[in-house]
């Protein structure tokens, strides 16, 4: 049985592992880099070990650094949250010799998932149907431009070891082709040393819809329902909802099933997720799959009650799954907003620095998973998840409304947040309606909607300090005694 885990990791999720297992009365070793010398990770952990310098690579990938304070503390598991070594295959080898439970995926299993192209070929043998595309990796740039052409443009190059929207690029002729061959090629080699690419047909007006998978070491395997993750920028999520407007029980129990599949075909063991494209047309496609704790797994907790890192520690230590499918039962609605430090107007652009002061929502099925704290820093070293909001409702419109007041209760000091975009996202129509898809922000042009809103915002604002000052005024008193408010043309006042 588990008795201490590492956690190889930082930020909200080192804190978001710790939680459960004090919750379990499990000991908790952190580890931290240069950076993260004042990280609360640090504070919460029984015991705290630093690894390195602050670039990723000197610390958080550093394995055997990892490894060394694994043994000398006498941890007997290690938990990667996600990112980092969460989903690299050599690095739960290396666990597994050492007799260290990774919590989990074996890195046999793990090793088949991270590679896009033999992972779509088990889903093939397993009748999961999967996007149409190459039968395998492409040769060269000519051997890619063949298959376009013969599947059809718009098309997708990917590299097969692409993760975090990275290493995917969209073409429409021949010589965007051959530039992103090249392009490609050289992102895969700089990331993880070598390259292998496969060409996909691009689907247009696509929903990103994913299924939470959990399976245990004795073969028994579920879903723990959808999530629908279609609000992205540059092929990363910005917004979660679960259910999905657009499943019905009918489609859930129906996707679920090849869900279990796809588990099977790739002897999946502990917690996954399983990705699917919906096309327009209303069918789904597997993508892949992400053999981790997922970024997005509270709005799952929020819809099932389950808690889901209790559920990947169980099954670590052997235990079987403690329901069945039909024991599932799906409960209300769950947003997730994932608040980045950056600056939505310079195209996402990171924004780090100190951050003096910060108010972190509360209330009534306000969830917020942060690393925030006044007086923090947010670190240019790594990712800019900075809080993952999330908010329950017995309704759809509960939820939103929640997600809606906890984004106006959110105070970050010091650093571009993506908060606002969330706000005009979450009063759209189109959101209300559910017209997802992954060009939503194109589609609907919610910059420009944004733009918008700061606009009357910062108007709203000066108009009531007006107001307020003039109220206040003598001059105000002796003017307007006798004639009413309406008469004061405020508009005019302001300029
Ligand atoms: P999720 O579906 O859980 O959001 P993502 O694909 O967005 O998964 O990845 C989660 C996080 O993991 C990202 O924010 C990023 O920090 C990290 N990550 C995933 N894949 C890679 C990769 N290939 N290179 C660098 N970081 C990655
Ligand atoms: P990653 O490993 O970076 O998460 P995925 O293969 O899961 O890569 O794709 C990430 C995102 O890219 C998807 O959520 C979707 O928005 C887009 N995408 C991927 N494949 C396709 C496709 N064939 N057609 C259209 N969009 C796609
Ligand atoms: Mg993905």
């Amino acid at each position: 049985m588990i008795e201490k885990v590492l956690i190889a990791n930082r930020g909200e999720i080192a804190l978001r592992v710790i939680k459960t297992c004090k919750a379990l009365g499990i000991k908790t070793v952190a580890v931290y880099s240069d950076e993260d010398t004042t990280s609360l990770h640090v504070k919460q952990a029984n015991e705290a070990y630093h690894i390195g310098e602050a670039a990723p690579a000197k610390s958080y990938l550093n394995q055997e650094k990892i490894l060394d304070v694994m043994l000398s503390s006498g941890a007997d598991a290690v938990h990667p949250g996600y990112g980092f070594l969460s989903e690299n295959d050599d690095f739960a080898n290396l666990c597994e010799k050492n007799k260290i439970t990774f919590i989990g995926p074996s890195s046999k299993s793990m090793n088949l998932c991270g590679d896009k192209m033999e992972c779509k070929a088990a889903m093939l043998k397993a009748k999961v149907p999967t996007v149409p595309g190459s039968p395998g990796l492409v040769k060269d740039a000519d051997d890619a431009i063949k298959i376009a052409n013969d599947i059809g443009y718009p098309v997708l190059l990917k590299s097969v070891f692409g993760g975090g929207g990275r290493g995917i690029r969209l073409v429409t002729n021949d010589k965007e082709l051959r530039e992103a061959f090249e392009s490609v090629t050289a992102e895969s080699i700089s990331a993880v040393g070598k390259s292998a690419i496969i060409v996909e047909k691009f689907l247009e007006k696509t929903r990103h819809i994913e299924y939470q998978m959990a399976r245990d070491k004795h073969g028994n395997a579920v879903h723990i329902f959808e999530r629908e993750c279609s609000i992205q920028r540059r092929n990363q999520k910005l917004i979660e909802q679960t259910p999905s407007p657009i499943v019905d029980q009918e489609t859930r129990d129906r996707i679920g099933d090849l869900v279990v599949k796809a588990a099977e075909a790739v002897d999946y063991t502990n917690l996954g997720t399983a990705e699917f494209l919906r096309a327009d047309s209303g069918d789904f496609y597997f993508i892949e799959i992400n053999a981790r704790l997922q970024v997005e797994h509270p709005i799952t907790e929020l819809v099932s009650g389950l808690d889901l890192v209790k559920l990947q520690i169980d099954i670590a230590n052997g235990e079987p799954l403690p329901f069945k499918q039909s024991d599932l039962k799906m409960n209300g609605y769950a947003i997730e907003c994932r608040i980045n430090a950056e600056d939505t107007f310079l195209d996402f652009a990171p924004s780090t620095g100190p951050v003096p002061d910060v108010t972190i929502p509360a209330g009534p099925s306000v969830r917020c998973d942060t690393y925030l704290y006044p007086g923090c820093t947010v670190s240019p070293f790594y990712d800019s998840l900075m809080a993952k909001l999330c908010t329950w409702g017995q309704t759809f419109e509960e939820s939103r409304t929640r997600m809606l007041n906890a984004l106006n209760d959110f105070y970050i000091q010091g650093v571009e947040t993506s908060i606002p975009l969330y706000k005009t996202i979450l009063k759209s129509e189109e959101y209300k309606k559910g017209q997802l898809s992954t060009d939503f922000l194109k589609r609907f042009d919610m910059i420009e909607k944004l733009k918008k809103d700061l606009k009357n915002e910062k108007l709203e604002k000066s108009e009531a300090a007006l107001a307020a000052a003039i109220i206040h005024s003598e001059y105000f008193k002796s003017r307007v005694q006798g004639s009413t408010m309406n008469n004061l043309n405020w508009k005019n006042k302001l300029d």
